[in-house]
C-alpha cells in the first residue's frame, strides 16, 4: 500500500491499468472519428484526454501531427515533433514533419538545414519527394531561386503532371529572368490543360521576351523594373497564389475522397473503397508476376438476434467493435514492400471483406485467429463500451484464393460466398477454405 502514493502516483493495479488502457483506446477512437469528419477541434479534445493517460503514445502523436498539418499550426507541429523525436530519433517521417513545422513558422534556415541532412539518409520515394519539395520551397522563400529551381527540376524529372511543382518552377525561372524556360514550363502547364489566363499571359510575355532577345544586346533593366523584382512583383505573387489554391484544392480532394470511402458507423473502409481501390488487385499483373492473395468474406452469426434481443444500439456497438478488430487484424505490408493498404472493408450490413496477401494456408491461419479472437473478446468490448452485458458473438467466413482458384473478383466473391454459406449451414462460427460450398466437408481443424 505504501508504495502507492496518492498524489502523482505512477503505479496502478492490474485492473486499473486495464481500465486506463480501455479508456485511452476509447478517446483515441473518438479522436479518429472526429478527425475523419474533419472536426479537428473535437478531435483535439479527445487527443488531450487520451494524452493525459498516455502522453508519449506514438499513434496518438501521429494523429495530432496530422491535425496540426491540416490546420497549418506550425508552433504545435514543431513542439510535438521535437518531443517525439526524442523517443524515436531515427524516424524520418517525424523529422520531415518537424521541418514542415519550421517552414510554417517561417524558420527557413532550419528547414534548409534539416532537409539537406534528411536527403543524405536512405529514403523511400515519397519521403524523398516531400523532402526535396520542402527544401526547394524554403530556398525559394529565401530568394535562392537558382538553387530552388534545381530541386524542383529533380522532382519534375521523376513525377510528371504535378501542376504545383511546375508553377513553382515557373516562378523560379521568372525570378531568375530565364524567359526561355518560362516558355517551357508555362507552355507545359498550358499543354496539360492548365489554362489560367495569367499563365497564358506570362507565357506570351516570355515568348515575346525570348524572341526579342534573339540577336539583341542585353540591356540593363529599368530602375522601376529592378525595384519591382526585389520587392513586390504582381506576376510572381499571382503565381504563388495559384500554387496555394492548387494545394488547397488537392487537399480538399483528398479529404473528400477519404470521407466517401469511410463507413459512417464503423469508421472503416466501405464498399465504395473496395470497388474503386481494391478491385484492381484482381487483374493479372504480367509485369511483376506478383504473388496472389486470398479474398476473405466474413458475416456475423445470428446478428439479427442481437438487434432483437438487446436493441439496435447494442447491434451498432457490436458492428463497431467487430470492425475495429478486423481493421487491426488485416493490416498488412504489401508483398512489393510498398505502401500499406488497408483492405478491411464493411461490405454490407454485417458483412465484411479483406484481402490477405499470401497463400490460402496462411490466410486460413490468420482468419481462424481472427474468428477465435472475435468469439473470445467481442462481447467484452461491447460490454465495456455500452456498460451492459451481451451474449458471445461469433462470425463465419469463406475464403477464395486469387489467381489459384478464381480468375476475377466475381468468381472470388461467388466462391467465398458459397463457402460462407456452407459454414452457416454447418453450425456457424467457422471459416471454410475448401470445396465448392456444397459437397466438401469442413476442414479437419474445425470438426
Ligand atoms: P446468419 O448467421 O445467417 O448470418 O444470421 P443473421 O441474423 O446474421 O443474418 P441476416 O442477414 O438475416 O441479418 C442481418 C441483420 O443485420 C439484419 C439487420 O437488421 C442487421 N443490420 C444490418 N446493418 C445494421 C446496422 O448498421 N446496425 C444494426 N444494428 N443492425 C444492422
Ligand atoms: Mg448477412
Ligand atoms: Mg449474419
Amino acid at each position: 500500500m505504501e508504495e502507492i502514493k496518492s498524489l502523482g502516483r505512477t503505479e496502478f493495479t492490474e485492473v486499473e491499468l486495464k481500465q486506463r488502457r480501455d479508456l485511452f483506446l476509447r478517446y483515441y477512437a473518438n479522436a479518429q472519428a472526429y478527425f475523419s469528419a474533419q472536426n479537428y477541434r473535437e478531435a483535439f479534445k479527445e487527443i488531450r484526454h487520451a494524452g493525459e493517460i498516455d502522453p508519449l503514445n506514438m499513434k496518438l502523436a501521429q494523429l495530432a501531427i496530422e491535425i496540426f498539418k491540416r490546420t497549418q499550426n506550425g508552433e504545435n507541429l514543431t513542439a510535438i515533433c521535437e518531443k517525439m523525436i526524442e523517443i524515436e530519433p531515427d524516424n524520418i517521417d517525424l523529422q520531415l514533419d518537424l521541418a514542415l513545422g519550421h517552414f510554417l513558422i517561417g524558420n527557413y534556415p532550419a528547414v534548409i538545414d534539416a532537409c539537406t541532412y534528411i536527403l543524405t539518409k536512405d529514403l523511400n520515394d515519397s519521403q524523398e519527394l516531400t523532402c526535396t519539395e520542402l527544401l526547394a520551397d524554403a530556398l525559394r522563400k529565401k530568394n535562392e531561386f537558382e538553387k530552388a529551381k534545381n530541386y524542383y527540376l529533380k522532382i519534375v524529372e521523376r513525377v510528371t503532371g504535378v501542376h504545383r511543382i511546375l508553377i513553382k518552377l515557373t516562378g523560379c525561372y521568372y525570378r531568375i529572368g530565364d524567359h526561355k524556360n518560362v516558355v517551357v514550363t508555362a507552355g507545359r502547364l498550358i499543354e496539360m490543360g492548365y489554362n489560367d489566363q495569367n499563365i497564358i499571359n506570362l507565357y506570351n510575355f516570355a515568348v515575346e521576351k525570348t524572341e526579342k532577345s534573339i540577336g539583341k544586346l542585353y540591356k540593363p533593366k529599368s530602375f522601376l523594373q529592378s525595384l519591382f523584382r526585389k520587392s513586390y512583383d504582381p506576376a510572381y505573387a499571382h503565381l504563388m497564389n495559384l500554387e496555394l489554391e492548387k494545394e488547397h484544392a488537392e487537399r480538399r480532394v483528398d479529404t473528400e475522397q477519404r470521407k466517401r470511402y469511410t463507413d459512417t458507423l464503423t469508421g472503416s473502409n466501405n464498399r465504395a473503397f473496395f470497388d474503386e481501390r481494391l478491385l484492381s488487385y484482381f487483374t493479372p499483373d504480367t509485369t511483376t508476376q506478383s504473388a496472389g492473395f486470398v479474398f476473405c468474406f466474413f458475416d456475423i452469426d445470428k446478428f439479427k438476434t442481437i438487434n432483437d434481443e438487446y436493441g439496435h444500439k447494442m447491434g451498432d456497438a457490436a458492428l463497431i467493435e467487430f470492425s475495429k478488430i478486423g481493421k487491426d487484424f488485416f493490416k498488412q505490408d504489401l508483398p512489393d514492400g510498398k505502401k500499406q493498404v488497408e483492405t478491411w472493408c464493411r461490405y454490407g450490413g454485417e458483412e465484411f471483406v479483406a484481402l490477405y496477401f499470401g497463400d490460402k494456408a496462411a490466410a486460413f491461419k490468420k482468419t481462424e485467429k481472427f474468428r477465435l479472437y472475435i468469439q473470445s473478446t467481442l462481447h467484452i468490448k461491447v460490454q465495456q463500451s455500452q456498460g451492459k452485458p451481451v451474449r458471445i458473438v461469433t462470425c463465419s467466413g469463406g475464403l477464395a484464393e486469387y489467381p489459384a482458384e478464381v480468375k476475377d473478383f466475381t468468381e472470388a466473391h461467388q466462391l467465398a460466398d458459397k463457402r460462407l454459406y456452407y459454414a452457416k449451414n454447418h453450425g456457424r462460427n467457422q471459416i471454410v477454405k475448401d470445396g465448392d460450398g456444397w459437397t466438401t466437408s469442413l476442414p479437419a481443424e474445425n470438426k
